[in-house]
């Protein structure tokens, strides 16, 4: 059997034609059904649909062999024990810095409020600036309009929920597109199998 973690929404509609050119077709719509656990037209592979933040964590434990997951939470995560054979070139979006439009220069430690807290203290630490990093779970763009924050460190695809906020992006961090990733045990328990899934995957990455 193989286990392959997604997260529902975005990720889920776009990993779907991989799926499914793969002969992987689940049997239940997981924004209809509240089952946790997928079946699919193939016997031997099952899906698990958890939030996006732990589809390292799963795949890390080998609750799941195999994840979908954006680049943004394996950043974040830290990737050093995942494999991640595949750039699917799925969800694709930038997380960058954004703040207020014509915000004054900030005079002393820059406050940035994030979900995405690691990777941000690298961020500002290569750069060299001095920064106290707020952890928040949502609304980000709320921050600096209350005084929380003088900027935010979050995804943006369109900029418009930024600009519907008064706020700009200013600095790329990354280039943002969901990848692949394999548990390291299964990658060698379960080799031929999870081999084949690559190599269909990359022909359905090929024909695009
Ligand atoms: P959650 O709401 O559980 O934090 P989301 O569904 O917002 O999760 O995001 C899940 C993943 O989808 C993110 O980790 C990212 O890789 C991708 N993603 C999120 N927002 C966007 C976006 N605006 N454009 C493209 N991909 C996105
Ligand atoms: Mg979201």
């Amino acid at each position: 059997m193989l286990t392959i973690a997604v997260s529902k929404g975005r990720i889920y509609e776009e990993a779907l034609p991989f799926l499914q050119q793969a002969g992987i077709t689940p049997t239940d719509d997981p924004d209809k059904s509240r089952k946790l656990i997928l079946q699919t037209t193939r016997p031997d592979v099952q899906l698990v649909i958890i939030r996006a933040t732990d589809v390292p964590t799963f795949v890390e434990y080998g609750a799941a062999d195999l994840g979908i997951a954006g680049k943004d939470v394996l950043l974040e995560h830290g990737a050093e024990s995942l494999y991640e054979p595949l750039d699917l070139g799925i969800a694709g979006c930038r997380l960058m810095t954004a703040g207020p439009v014509n915000a004054p220069e900030v005079k002393g430690r820059l406050r940035v409020a994030t979900k995405y807290v690691k990777t941000a203290q690298r961020y500002y630490a290569d750069l060299g600036i001095q920064a106290e990093i707020i952890k928040l779970y949502g609304s980000m763009e709320l921050a600096p309009l209350v005084g929380l924050a003088d900027c935010i460190v979050d995804l943006v695809d369109t900029g418009n929920t930024l600009k519907a906020n008064g706020l700009e992006p200013r600095e790329l961090i990354a280039n943002i597109t969901s990848r692949l990733v394999v548990n390291k045990a299964a990658m060698k328990m379960k080799h031929q199998a999870i081999q084949a899934l690559i190599d269909q995957f990359e022909n359905t990455l090929a024909q695009r």
